[in-house]
């Protein structure tokens, strides 16, 4: 127990945790290109922002929440997933009263008691951007726009962007007629969950997982069919603009999204390569949400995109992340005086943005040698009393072996000239 972390989740090594940062660098950058901004919402927030925000009848309320009362008797719930908390700062900060669009983006940890499994975690981390503020599906092609930016200079291109449209509650309620006489006859043969959702939300059984389930659905009618015309104008839109920005994609109808209040714009982003966990980045427009959660009447859009299933898919792709370089300089020592010289010369490169080590074992001049080897650093030099009777010591390039004598005291200057 107390040597294991619990299960579904992982802890990043020192060796792996490059690779967050440089996506978390790129992701940063790109949405900064895009004119978005970071928000940081904290870890918690009251339970019934999820059950609001997210939907009563989705899989995240209904069975994996890491929910819990606090010493204060509130119920709190670990963020299952990153537009909810931001819907609820857009509200409670009154962004809405700002220059309009509000174009955000962030980096979080969510929490989903789910099956783990490769790329499904219990503990997982999102990136995910939100707009508010604006209908138009240039929104909703910027937003694709920005994910599929990201891939690229990761240097990801076989993923492929699946879009839909799943119209608006006005389209949605003649096409829940026709589902549910679609389902009506098969609800026997659908599981327990599916038959729930039958009065309160049929298009939720779409998303369903269990193949007893999809393979009833065979035949299905697809609400993309029976949207009302101005779904159908933002659809037919957001093809335009995808298509002038040079961005592939595909229109699967079978795209409901997890998530309630969703409308018009459904999208996945799928890598081929990680089996059943091949979602990548999913997103889409949440018109009736703001206004859900207490705020007044604004159009969203926005995508969470899981930094785990990323990486693994750059993993599936052979895309190797630029590795660190090492430290600049070990200083190997000789003695106690040098020891103390090398204690203040650390400092002193440190300060001057070298990086620098020195031996804290009391290791032997070999034994030094091989540890800056170790850590990569570039550099070297070698303190003795020699040294600082001479005021001078001899600056190796490890990857050359070239060295040069120098003096103790320009020994910043040296370096810096070097890096
Ligand atoms: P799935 O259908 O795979 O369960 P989802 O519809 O629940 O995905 P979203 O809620 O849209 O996923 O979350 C956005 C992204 O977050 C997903 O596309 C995926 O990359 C990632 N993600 C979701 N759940 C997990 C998890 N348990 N572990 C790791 N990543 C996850
Ligand atoms: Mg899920």
């Amino acid at each position: 127990m107390l040597t294991k972390s619990p299960r579904g989740t992982k802890d990043v090594l020192p060796v792996d945790v490059y690779k967050w940062n440089y996506v978390e660098e790129k992701f940063r950058e790109i949405c900064g290109k895009f004119g978005y901004q970071e928000i940081r919402t904290p870890i918690f927030e009251h339970t019934e922002l999820f059950k609001r925000g997210v939907g009563e009848t989705t899989d995240i309320v209904q069975k994996e929440m890491y929910t819990f009362e606090d010493n204060g008797g509130r119920e709190i719930t670990l963020k299952p997933e990153g537009t909810a908390p931001v819907v609820r700062s857009f509200v409670e900060n009154k962004m809405y009263a700002d220059a309009q669009p509000t174009k955000l983006f962030y980096i979080t940890p969510c929490f989903r008691y789910e099956r783990p499994q490769a790329g499904r975690l219990r503990a997982f981390h999102q990136f995910g951007v939100e707009v508010f503020g604006a209908e138009n599906s240039s929104v909703d092609a910027e937003v694709i726009g920005i994910a599929m930016n990201f891939f690229e200079k990761l240097g990801l291109m076989n993923l492929e962007l699946r879009i839909n449209s799943i119209g608006c509650p006005k389209c949605r309620e003649e096409y829940n007629k026709t589902l549910r006489e679609f389902l009506r006859k098969r609800l026997d043969k659908l599981c327990k969950t599916c038959n729930d959702r039958f009065e309160r939300n049929p298009m939720r059984i779409i998303d369903c997982k269990k193949e007893e389930c999809k393979e009833e659905l065979k035949g299905m009618p697809f609400i993309l069919d029976y949207i009302c015309g101005d779904c159908r104008d933002h659809f037919d839109k957001l093809q335009q603009y995808l298509k002038l920005m040079n961005i592939p994609f595909e229109i699967d109808p079978t795209i409901v999204r997890g998530l309630d209040y969703y409308n018009k714009t459904a999208f996945e982003i799928i890598s081929k390569e990680i089996g059943a966990q091949s979602t990548v980045c999913g997103g889409g427009r949440y018109d009736g949400l703001v206004e859900e959660i207490g705020g007044p009447s604004t159009p969203g859009v926005g995508f969470g995109l899981g930094i785990e299933r990323l990486l693994l898919t750059l993993e599936n792709n052979n895309i190797e992340i630029p590795k660190p370089k090492g430290i600049d300089v070990f200083i190997v020592t000789m003695g106690e005086r040098a020891y103390k010289k090398a204690i203040e010369l650390s400092y002193e490169l440190r300060k001057n943005s070298i990086s620098a080590d020195l031996d804290h074992l009391n290791r032997s001049v070999k034994a030094q040698f091989k540890y800056a080897n170790k850590i990569n650093s570039s550099y070297t030099i070698v303190i003795g009393d020699n040294e600082l009777d001479n005021n001078s010591v001899s600056l190796k390039n490890m990857e050359t072996g070239n060295q040069k004598q120098i003096k103790l005291d320009s020994i910043v200057e040296e370096i810096l000239e070097r890096l």
